[in-house]
C-alpha cells in the first residue's frame, strides 16, 4: 500500500512521484500564500499596500527543483512575490527570512529521509515553523482550497538572492571569538552527505582557518550513505577522521540542521553530545536558560546547573523549543538529534552554530573532543519504538502512570517519568501508529530495569 501524505505543523512530507506531485505542490503554494494573506493584519511589518514575500530555498535533492518551481508558481498565483535561494541548508532560509523581511519561508527539503521523499517545510516571518493552530489553518486552505487568486497585475514576482551564505556566516562568526579559533588551525573533517551543507559549512571553516578534508560535499542529492547522521553511517567519516589524524569529524544531514561528531580518534561520540556541548560552551559565558525537549539527554541540565541555569522542557519539535526560547528569551537551545539553536544566529536547529560553539569550547578548554565528551557524559541512553495504535498508546500510558507512581511526571507529550537515578519518556508518534521510548539512567542495568517494566506494561495492554 502506498503511504500517506503527511501534513503536520512543519508542513508537507511525501514520497516524488507517488503522493507529493507537482499539482500538489502549487496547490499547498496556494494555500500557504493564502494563509499569508489572511493574516496580514497581524503581521506587523505588512500593510495592506504592501507586496508580501516569501523567501525559499531547497536541499540538493534531485526532485527539489521541480517542487521549488511549482510551491513558487502556487505563490505567485496568489500574488505573493518569491525571493528564490537556490540550494542552501534550512537554517540559512530561517537567517533569510527575517534578513529580507519575508512574511514566510519555505525549505523544499525531506531534511535526514531516505532520496525517494521530498518534502516541502514552512516558515512564518519570525523564522520559526507555525505553531499548531496556525499549522491547521494552513492545512485548511489546502484541504478545501479555500484560496483567492491574483488577478493578471497583481501576480507575484520572482527574484534571487546570492547573499545567504555570507549573511549566516556573518552572523555565525560573530557568537565566536574568530581569532583564537583561527590561531588552532584545527583539522577538520566534514561530511555533508552530498545534501546542503557542503558548501556553506566549507566556507565557515575555512573563516576559521581550518585545515578542512571535506567528503560527500558535493551538492548532488545523491546520498553517499543512509542521510540520517547516526554512527552506522558514518563509518567513512570515522574512518577518514583517524587516518588523517584530524581534531574532529562534523556530519551533517541534507538540510544540515542536524550535526554529528566524531572525536580525534574516530569514535562517534553520539548525536545527544552536540547540544550538550555546545551548551557546556555558552554556560561557562554567559547567564540564564537553555530549552530542549522531553526526550533530550540530562546532560544539557547538568551544564545548565553549573551556572544556576534551569532547563526548560517542551513537546518534542524543533518549533516547540524554538517558541519557549524566543518566549523565555533564553540562550541556548535545541534537541537531542544534533540540532542547535542560538537565538543571536536564528530560530532554527543549525550545525553551522553546532560547529562553531564546540570548536570555541576546545580553544577556551585546551582540551580535545574525546575529553569533552568524557567529562559530561556517564550516561547510559536508549531510544526504541514498538507498534502501538492511539488506543494502545493511551492505556500504556495509563498503565505506566500507575505503575511508575513514585516518579515525577510530566505530560506534556506523552509521559515523562523522572527518577531519582534516570528517566522515562513514552510518547506515541504523531506520523505513524508506534510508541516511541527512550530511556537514560546512570548505567545500562537500570535503564533496562525501566525498558523491562515497560515491556510488561505493553504485553499486558496488547493482551486486553
Ligand atoms: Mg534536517
Amino acid at each position: 500500500m502506498a503511504e500517506q501524505l503527511i501534513i503536520s505543523v512543519s508542513g508537507m512530507r511525501g514520497i516524488i512521484g507517488e503522493n507529493l506531485t507537482a499539482s500538489i505542490a502549487v496547490e499547498y503554494g496556494f494555500a500557504f500564500g493564502t494563509y499569508l494573506k489572511n493574516n496580514r493584519q497581524r503581521n506587523t511589518r505588512d500593510t495592506a499596500e504592501d507586496t508580501m514575500s516569501v523567501c525559499i530555498g531547497m536541499d540538493s535533492r534531485p526532485s527539489g527543483e521541480m517542487l521549488k518551481s511549482a510551491v513558487t508558481a502556487g505563490l505567485c498565483a496568489v500574488g505573493i512575490d518569491v525571493v528564490d535561494l537556490g540550494i542552501v541548508t534550512t537554517p540559512c532560509v530561517g537567517v533569510m527570512v527575517r534578513e529580507l523581511g519575508c512574511a514566510g519561508g519555505i525549505v523544499i527539503t525531506a531534511s535526514h529521509n531516505p532520496i525517494a521523499y521530498n518534502g516541502i517545510k514552512l516558515l512564518l516571518g519570525n523564522g520559526v515553523a507555525p505553531p499548531a493552530p496556525e499549522a491547521e489553518k494552513v492545512k485548511r486552505c489546502f484541504l478545501e482550497r479555500n484560496v483567492s487568486l491574483a488577478d493578471s497585475v497583481h501576480c507575484g514576482r520572482v527574484t534571487c538572492s546570492d547573499r545567504t551564505d555570507a549573511t549566516h556566516i556573518a552572523k555565525v562568526l560573530a557568537i565566536v571569538d574568530k581569532d583564537a579559533i583561527t590561531a588552532k588551525k584545527f583539522k577538520v573533517v566534514l561530511d555533508s552527505v552530498n545534501g546542503a551543507g557542503g558548501r556553506i559549512t566549507k566556507k565557515l571553516l575555512a573563516e576559521f582557518g581550518c585545515e578542512v578534508s571535506a567528503i560527500n560535499d558535493e551538492p548532488t542529492g545523491l546520498f553517499a550513505h543512509g542521510p540520517e547522521p547516526t554512527a552506522a553511517n558514518l563509518t567513512g567519516l570515522c574512518e577518514a577522521v583517524s587516518s588523517g589524524r584530524a581534531d574532529i569529524g562534523f556530519a551533517q544531514d541534507p538540510d544540515a540542521d542536524r550535526l554529528a561528531i566524531v572525536d580525534e580518534n574516530g569514535t562517534y561520540i553520539g548525536e545527544e553530545y552536540t547540544i550538550a556541548l555546545a551548551a557546556k560552551y555558552i554556560f561557562s559565558k554567559r547567564t540564564g536558560n537553555a530549552v530542549t525537549n522531553l526526550s533530550t539527554s540530562r546532560m544539557i541540565d547538568d551544564m545548565a546547573g553549573k551556572t544556576g541555569g534551569k532547563v526548560i522542557r517542551t513537546a518534542v519539535g524543533e518549533a516547540n523549543v524554538a517558541a519557549a526560547m524566543l518566549e523565555n528569551d533564553c540562550i541556548i537551545g535545541g534537541e537531542g538529534n544534533g540540532g542547535v539553536i542560538d537565538l543571536r544566529v536564528g530560530p532554527v536547529r543549525d550545525s553551522l552554530v553546532g560547529i562553531a560553539l564546540v570548536m570555541q569550547l576546545m580553544v577556551e578548554t585546551e582540551k580535545t573532543i574525546s575529553q569533552l565528551a568524557g567529562e559530561i557524559g556517564g550516561y547510559y541512553m536508549s531510544k526504541d519504538k514498538f507498534p502501538a495504535d492511539q488506543d494502545q498508546a493511551r492505556q500504556i500510558l495509563e498503565s505506566a502512570k500507575e505503575v511508575f507512581t513514585e516518579a515525577k511526571l510530566e505530560t506534556t507529550d506523552g509521559c515523562r517519568f523522572d527518577f531519582d537515578d534516570g528517566w522515562l519518556h513514552l510518547r506515541a508518534s504523531n506520523t505513524e501508529p508506534v510508541m516511541r521510548i527512550i530511556v537514560e539512567a546512570k548505567d545500562r542495568p537500570t535503564a533496562q530495569k525501566y525498558i523491562d517494566q515497560v515491556t510488561t506494561i505493553r504485553t499486558r495492554v496488547l493482551a486486553r
